[in-house]
C-alpha cells in the first residue's frame, strides 16, 4: 500500500476543492485566486549565539488573502517547519476570520528553530531581527501577527518593541495581537482559543447529533498537547464538568481513570518540564493517546497526528479539533465512515483570532474592556459560527435526499457529510462574495 500523502499543500488542496465543487455559483476563475496565497516572503538572517558563534535563521510571512481587510495569523518557531506548512496555515486563517465574520483576512509565519534551545536573549535577538526585516510587511492596517506554537506574549513584546522603535510617534499597539495585558493585549487573549473550543463543543453537542452526549458535563476527554490551548481547555472542559481522563505533551502522556486536575499537571509540568511523571497516573505515548477510550478527544499540538494508521482506533464519538491541521483526509474519510464527528479546526480553534480582533479594536481606540464583555463577544462569535455551519450542513444533507430521491435511488454527486467541508464551504462562499462585491481591480 501507499504511503499516506503528509503534504500540507496537497492536503489543503484537496479540502479546499472538495468544498469550492460544492459552492454554488462559485466562479470558475476565482477558484485558482482563493487557492493560492497571495504573497510569500522567505527571509534568511544571520543571528550570534550566546557563546559567539553565528547561525543563519529562515523565517517566513505568508499573506493568503486581503479581501476582508488586513491579514492576520500567528507567528510559530519550530525545527520542523516549511514555508508550505505555513501556507497551509495562511489559508486556514482566511477561513476562520471569514467563518466568524471578522474583517480579516489570513497570514501565517514561523521561524524555524527549537525555541527550547536557544536563550532568552537568543529568541530576543532572532524576534527583533524578524520584525525588522518584515518590517514593510506588517503594520496595523495591513498585516497583525499573533502568538502561535512556542510563541507567546513576550515574544509579542518583543515585535511591537521592535515595530514601535522604527516607526515613532503612531499608535502602533494594533501591530500585533496576544501581547502582554499591560502593553495592550486584551484580557482573556490568552484564554481564548481554549475557550471559544469549549464554547464551539458545547453548541454542538447542543445539537444533539450524539443523543447520549449533549453537552459536556460527564464527558471523558483526552487531551494531545497540554501548552497555551490545551492546558486552557483542559481547565475549561473540567469547569463543565467533563473528566479529563489524559494529557499528553511533546515528551508523551499520561492516564488517569478517575480523572485528572489540569492545576495540578500544569504545576508539575511547570516544576518538571513535562507532563509525564505525574504521580498516580499511567504513562502513555503520544499515539495510545489518541487512541484512548473517550467520548471527545482533543489533538491541540501538531499536524496530522490523526490518519489513516490510527483513525480506524480513535474511539472518541467527537474530535474537537483545537490544534490546526490534526486531521489529514484520509482519516477524515475514514472518522467520517465510523460516524465519529469532527469538529474542524476552522471552526473549533476560530476563538483565537476571534480575542485577537478584539484586542486589535481596544487598541485601535486605546481602550480595555472588561473580561466579561469579552467572553460574552467571544462566546456569541462562536455560536453563531457553529449554528451557520450546521445550518448548511443540515441543508446540505436535505439536497442529498432530495437529490437521492429524485434519481431513484442512484448514487448522489454531492453527499456531504463532514463538518469540514461545510464549514469550508461557507468560509469559500463569503470571501467569494466579498471579492466579487469589491470589483475585481482595475
Ligand atoms: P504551545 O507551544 O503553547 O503548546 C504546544 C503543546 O504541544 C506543548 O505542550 C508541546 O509539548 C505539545 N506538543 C508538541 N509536539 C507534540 C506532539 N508531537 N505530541 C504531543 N504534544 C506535542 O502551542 P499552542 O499555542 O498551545 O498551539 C497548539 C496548537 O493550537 C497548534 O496547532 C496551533 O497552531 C493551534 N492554535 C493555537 C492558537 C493560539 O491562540 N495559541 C490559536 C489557534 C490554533
Amino acid at each position: 500500500m501507499e504511503e499516506e500523502i503528509l503534504d500540507p499543500v496537497v492536503i489543503s488542496e484537496q479540502q479546499f476543492d472538495k468544498a469550492a465543487s460544492r459552492v454554488a455559483d462559485l466562479k470558475t476563475g476565482l477558484i485558482d485566486f482563493l487557492k493560492r496565497p497571495n504573497r510569500i516572503h522567505i527571509i534568511n538572517f544571520p543571528v550570534e549565539l550566546d557563546d559567539g558563534s553565528v547561525r543563519t535563521i529562515h523565517c517566513f510571512r505568508v499573506i493568503h488573502n486581503r479581501v476582508f481587510g488586513p491579514s492576520k495569523g500567528g507567528i510559530r518557531y519550530h525545527p520542523d517547519l516549511t514555508v508550505e506548512e505555513v501556507t497551509s496555515m495562511a489559508k486556514l486563517m482566511t477561513w476562520k476570520c471569514a467563518l466568524v465574520n471578522i474583517p480579516f483576512g489570513g497570514a501565517k509565519g514561523g521561524v524555524v528553530c527549537d525555541s527550547r534551545e536557544l536563550s532568552l536573549n537568543e529568541l530576543r535577538h532572532i524576534t527583533r531581527r524578524f520584525t525588522t526585516e518584515l518590517f514593510d510587511i506588517i503594520g496595523p492596517a495591513t498585516d497583525i501577527p499573533a502568538p502561535d506554537m512556542y510563541t507567546n506574549e513576550q515574544t509579542m513584546a518583543w515585535i511591537f518593541d521592535t515595530y514601535d522603535l522604527l516607526n515613532t510617534g503612531k499608535n502602533n499597539r494594533p501591530v500585533v495581537t496576544g501581547k502582554p495585558v499591560n502593553l495592550g493585549g486584551s484580557l482573556g487573549r490568552r484564554e481564548a482559543t481554549g475557550k471559544g473550543c469549549m464554547y464551539a463543543t458545547q453548541r454542538f453537542l447542543s445539537k444533539a447529533l450524539i443523543p447520549e452526549q449533549q453537552e459536556i458535563a460527564g464527558a471523558r476527554v483526552a487531551i494531545q498537547g497540554f501548552g497555551n490551548v490545551g492546558a486552557v481547555l483542559a481547565d475549561e472542559f473540567c469547569r463543565q464538568g467533563a473528566t479529563i481522563v489524559a494529557i499528553s505533551d511533546s515528551r508523551g502522556g499520561i492516564y488517569s481513570e478517575q480523572g485528572l486536575d489540569p492545576q495540578t499537571v500544569a504545576a508539575f509540568k511547570k516544576e518538571h518540564g513535562s507532563v509525564v511523571g505525574l504521580p498516580d497516573t499511567l504513562t502513555l505515548s503520544n499515539e495510545e493517546l489518541l487512541e484512548v477510550d473517550c467520548d471527545i478527544l482533543v489533538p491541540a499540538a501538531t499536524a496530522y497526528q490523526i490518519n489513516r494508521s490510527n483513525a480506524t482506533s480513535i474511539k472518541a464519538k467527537l474530535v474537537v479539533e483545537a490544534a490546526n491541521n490534526p486531521t489529514t483526509p484520509e482519516a477524515d474519510e475514514i472518522l467520517l465512515q465510523r460516524g465519529i464527528y469532527v469538529i474542524p479546526d476552522i471552526l473549533a480553534n476560530a476563538g483565537g483570532v476571534t480575542v485577537s480582533y478584539f484586542e486589535w479594536v481596544q487598541n485601535n481606540v486605546n481602550e480595555q474592556w472588561e473580561l466579561e464583555t469579552v467572553n460574552q463577544k467571544l462566546k456569541h462569535r462562536m455560536v453563531t459560527a457553529v449554528d451557520a455551519v450546521f445550518e448548511l450542513w443540515q441543508d446540505c444533507i436535505l439536497g442529498e435526499e432530495r437529490e437521492l430521491s429524485e434519481s431513484n435511488g442512484a448514487e448522489s454527486a454531492g453527499c456531504v457529510h463532514d463538518f469540514r467541508t461545510v464549514a469550508l464551504m461557507l468560509a469559500i462562499k463569503r470571501v467569494a462574495d466579498a471579492t466579487l462585491l469589491r470589483g475585481i481591480w482595475p
